[in-house]
């Protein structure tokens, strides 16, 4: 007889750790405040993903014939700047499709689903927390995202950098393109979520992105926005002092990245022999909790710290002028800065 592990929050991290550990015969219960499928903003764009995490937790295969990218090209506050090969292979797949999927084979499990329900008790013995992101007052950043239908792209990635802004454009399945963007908060800009993405990238002085965006033939369902988030370490409140965080609850790296989603799958796979000791009675489970919470902080310390320090390199005019020049001069250490993201 194994003890109950309880998920709250069924995105990639929590579904994942449901995965690995009803693979492993331990009863869980995943509670989720939405229902799948469902769009979510995320630029789609999965590299760095560890081979290992995934066969640990046992969904290897779960991206295979999806989109696979190879090429970029830069554009600086609109002007085309530098095209660059991806240090390694990246994945495109919709969190719609994903999603789905991992939920899919959680029940096939025998997992416990329970969706449409926001936990909102405070128990923390045997609970995980993958509940993403925090929502915190005073933010200055909104992800805004939208799939483009049939949507040309002049290479594998698109990167757009503006002002205070910068976009994503890359394939995902069938005949989709998501584009996806972290933008500086303009509260003067209240249109609806349709036309957010377009409205923000003109405000932001991509002016020729807009007009492309404007002319897409967009998935209306797709198009949407999500403010009041930090990057970095998520904060530990006195209320939850004593909770096992995983996924974004925990930290959340710069979008730019494309790693976040291989961050929730290796957070995942990092707890499941913990919770399996604890679930057989071997751990206790403070134990458990905080050889979980050591491993990721060692774990996403250095990409977490480098992203801080790329970030403005993005979103600030004078640096992306710096980053249009060294790009086109080759300078840009693009291999160093990609092992040091993963
Ligand atoms: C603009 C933007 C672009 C991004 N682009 C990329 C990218 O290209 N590549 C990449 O790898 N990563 C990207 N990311 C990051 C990536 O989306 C996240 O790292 C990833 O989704 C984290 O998964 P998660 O399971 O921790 O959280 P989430 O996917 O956010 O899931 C959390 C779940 O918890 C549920 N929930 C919350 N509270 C409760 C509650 N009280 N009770 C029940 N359920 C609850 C929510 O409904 C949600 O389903 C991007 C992020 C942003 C903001």
């Amino acid at each position: 007889m194994r003890k109950k592990i309880t998920i709250i929050g069924g995105g990639l991290a929590g579904i994942s750790l449901g995965i690995g550990l009803r693979r492993r015969d331990v009863p869980v219960k995943l509670i989720e405040a939405g229902f799948y499928p469902r769009h979510r903003v995320c630029g789609e764009f999965i590299s760095g993903i560890s081979t290992d995490a995934l066969k640990y937790i046992g969904i290897d295969g779960i991206l295979d014939g999806m989109p696979r990218h190879r090429t970029s090209v830069w554009y600086c506050q609109g002007k085309r700047s530098f095209q660059s090969d991806l240090p390694e292979e990246a994945v495109g797949v919709s969190r719609y499709k994903l999603d789905k999927d991992l939920v899919d084979r959680f029940e096939a499990l025998g997992g416990e689903l329970i969706t449409g329900t926001r936990y909102t008790g405070d128990d923390s013995e045997g609970y995980v927390f993958s509940t993403g992101r925090v929502r915190r007052k005073g933010s200055k950043w909104i992800g805004i995202k939208c799939h483009l239908i049939d949507f040309p792209l002049e290479a594998d990635v698109e990167m757009h950098v503006g002002k205070g802004a910068y976009l994503g454009v890359s394939r995902v399945e069938e005949n989709r393109v998501d584009a996806c963007g972290l933008f500086e908060i303009r509260p003067q800009i209240k249109v609806p979520k349709m036309e957010l993405l377009e409205t923000y990238l003109e405000a932001c002085n991509l002016t020729e992105m807009s007009a492309r965006v404007r002319n897409a033939n967009k998935d209306e369902s797709s198009c949407l926005g999500v403010n009041a988030f930090e990057l970095g370490w998520q904060p530990d409140e006195p209320e939850d002092r004593d909770k096992l965080r995983i996924g974004d609850r925990f930290a959340i790296i710069g979008p730019f990245s494309g790693n976040g989603m291989s961050m929730a799958f290796e957070g995942a796979a990092a707890a499941i022999d913990p919770l399996l000791a604890y679930a057989s009675g071997e751990m206790e489970w403070l134990d458990c909790r905080d050889q979980i919470t050591l491993d990721l902080k060692k774990r996403f310390r250095k990409r977490l710290a480098i992203s801080n320090a790329i970030h403005p390199f993005l979103t600030d005019a004078g640096k992306q002028r710096m980053l249009a020049t060294l790009g086109k001069l080759n300078l840009i250490p693009y291999n160093t800065l990609f092992r040091a993201l993963r």
